[in-house]
């Protein structure tokens, strides 16, 4: 564990591993298994996220949208799948007080396609392109880079079909994963699923394939050999894995037109220079998609590699009442990609930092600090005094703590003498100024460019 991983132990631990900064004392009250508090550190690799994200899908004309936290639970079950992981196992259900089932959402594609035909998106110009950033849970056996409650970026591009549009879509995820400087190691995998009807015979070949073999089969795995085949290809099961290299290809079922798509898909990705590698048994974990399928690996990581996915998904709107609309996108869950940021060591330069400390003795003082604070703030300074804490030496520790290039001193000599002391903590050195200078003095210091203003009219 790299030191900077260690500083952030809530989010990249095994769970039960939390709580020994409390030495041995376990406090009364801990996060619920599996989710946890994101703390103002890794808050920062968030905000630089969100700050990528927002910039690429501004680029390419996405606009964001947020669903509700839960749904009515059919919108999962009809389209994620009744055969998948997600539906069978992971998700959070309950009954509302008039008995309606609802669901904390698991994932967002389902959600945006139900809020597409929900709000008549269909007369929009098209393609609609829609992304969210916002969290999901899934009741899972909770590990590194595995929670209960986890976040994800994604995107969703809906009402357009064409070869070229996939590639877009990888396009764009793979230029966000350069910004967030984790591209290198992740590797793209692809697929080609083919549509409804070729499936169906691939998986009758799949069952005619694992009957006879159903010893080697989790039983998960034998419960989806009869609701949905296609599902074992997706299984964690290690003897599952061996049996599924030797299956039946999905390249041999899928038909010619399909076959076409792919092949300019990949075209494509070779134009933009997109490094790939094709793999017949990705088939990702949620029954809606068709065609395209793709997914980022971190190949040096175990189970938990997937860094991020998408796929082409034409049925689903019609599924949620729509009228047939075909759409593809694309997620990403951010705490597997701030695992790869920090272990590629990506700096995440942070605003938030002050620039000065204001430490005071005495009553007087205390009276001129409080609307030299206000001042300072006022004129783009990030300020903040320990107003509380009566000894001058035990504010200038904390000043120290908090890393603050200036100090301003005021006891009780500089009241009587209208000046202040400026210390610079850099080098300890101390000047003396007169009090209405303090400020010039800390804005020249500071140097304008680094003041942080907010410019209510600069465009949202
Ligand atoms: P996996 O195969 O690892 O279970 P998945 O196929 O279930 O992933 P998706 O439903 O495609 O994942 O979700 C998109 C992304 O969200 C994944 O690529 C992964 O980065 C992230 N993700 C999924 N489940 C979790 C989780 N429980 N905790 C943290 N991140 C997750
Ligand atoms: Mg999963």
């Amino acid at each position: 564990m790299s030191a900077d991983e260690k500083t952030n132990k809530n989010l990249y631990v095994e769970d039960g591993d939390e709580g020994d900064e409390n030495e041995g004392r376990v406090p009364p009250f801990q996060t619920p298994k599996g989710v946890h508090d994101i703390l103002p550190h890794d808050h920062e690799y968030y905000t630089y996220i969100k700050k990528i994200v927002r910039h690429r899908c501004r680029q390419a004309g996405f606009k964001r949208i947020s669903t509700p936290i839960f749904e009515y639970t059919e919108v999962f079950k009809r389209t994620v799948g009744e055969a998948t992981d997600i539906v069978t196992k992971e998700m959070y259900t309950f009954e509302d007080r008039k008995g309606r089932s609802l669901t904390l959402k698991p994932e967002g594609t389902a959600p945006v396609c139900r809020a597409y035909v929900q709000h008549g998106m269909h007369n929009l110009p098209q393609p609609v392109e829609l992304y969210y950033i916002e969290p999901f849970f899934r009741y899972e056996r909770p590990q590194a880079g595995r929670y209960r409650q986890f976040w994800q970026f994604g995107f969703e591009l809906i009402g357009e079909t064409d070869s070229a549009l996939d590639a877009q879509v990888i396009l764009l995820a793979y230029r966000i994963y350069q910004d967030l400087g984790i591209a290198d190691g992740l590797k793209l995998q692809i697929n080609n699923i083919g549509d409804l009807e070729s499936r169906k015979v691939y998986a009758e070949a799949l069952r005619d394939y694992y009957y006879g073999k159903e010893r080697y089969l989790s039983d998960e795995d034998k419960a989806r050999l009869q609701k949905n085949p296609l599902r074992i290809l997706d299984s964690k099961h290690e003897d599952t894995m061996i049996l599924n290299q030797s299956a039946p290809k999905f390249k041999d079922f899928i038909s010619k037109e399909s076959k076409e798509y792919h092949e300019e898909v990949l075209m494509f990705l070779r134009d933009l220079k997109i490094p790939y590698v094709e793999n017949d048994n990705l088939v990702r974990g949620l029954d809606y998609y068709n065609q395209t399928v793709f997914e980022f690996y971190d190949e040096k990581k175990g189970g938990q590699n997937s860094v991020g996915g998408g796929g082409r998904f034409d049925g689903l709107i019609e599924l949620l009442g729509g009228q047939p609309t075909p759409a593809i996108g694309f997620g990403m869950g951010l705490e597997r990609v701030i695992a790869q940021m920090k272990r590629n060591k990506v700096r995440v330069p942070s605003k938030d930092d002050l620039h000065v400390f204001i430490a005071q003795l005495g009553k007087e003082a205390k009276r001129l600090s409080i609307p030299l604070i206000d001042k300072l703030r006022e004129k783009g300074i990030k300020a903040m005094g320990a107003l509380g804490k009566p000894a001058i030496k035990n504010q200038l520790k904390i000043a120290d703590r908090f890393k603050v290039p200036y100090c301003v001193l005021i006891g009780e000599t500089e009241v009587r003498e209208g000046k202040a002391i400026i210390r610079d903590m850099s080098v300890g050195t101390q000047t003396t100024v007169a009090f209405d200078k303090v400020v010039p003095e800390i804005i020249k210091r500071i140097g304008e460019k680094n003041l942080d203003f907010y410019n209510p009219s600069e465009p949202v």
